[in-house]
C-alpha cells in the first residue's frame, strides 16, 4: 500500500507528490512537493541523505512558509530540527538578525 503524505499547510485537501528538488547549491534531493501551496517538505531519512551528500551531517536546512498570527507573522517550527534541538511549548528563543538572513536559537 502506497503511504500518502498531506501538506501540513493544506492538510487533507493535498497529497503530497515525491519530486526531486534542489535542496542546496548543487545538491539534487528527493522530497515532497504540494501540488496546491508548492511547499517542500523532506522525511527524515531523505533529509539524512540529502545532509549527507552536502557533507554535512548534524545541520538541517528546510523551507517554510509564513503565515499570518493576528497581526505578526509566524513560522512553523519542522518536526525534525525541533527534534534535532530537542525544542519545548513555551521554550525562549532569540531571534538574531544576520547579512545572511535570520537566526532563531534556544535562548
Ligand atoms: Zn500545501
Amino acid at each position: 500500500m502506497k503511504k500518502e503524505l498531506y501538506c501540513p499547510t493544506c492538510g487533507k485537501d493535498s497529497v503530497m507528490q515525491a519530486k526531486p528538488f534542489e535542496w542546496s547549491k548543487g545538491v539534487i534531493a528527493e522530497g515532497f512537493q504540494c501540488a496546491n501551496c508548492r511547499e517542500f517538505l523532506l522525511t527524515l531519512d531523505q533529509h539524512k541523505k540529502a545532509a549527507k551528500a552536502y557533507g554535512q551531517h548534524n545541520t538541517l536546512s528546510l523551507t517554510r512558509k509564513l503565515f499570518t498570527l493576528g497581526q505578526s507573522l509566524a513560522v512553523r517550527i519542522p518536526y525534525d530540527i525541533v527534534n534535532q534541538l530537542k525544542l519545548k511549548p513555551s521554550q525562549k528563543v532569540q531571534f538574531h538578525t544576520t547579512r545572511e538572513g535570520l537566526v532563531v536559537k534556544p535562548a
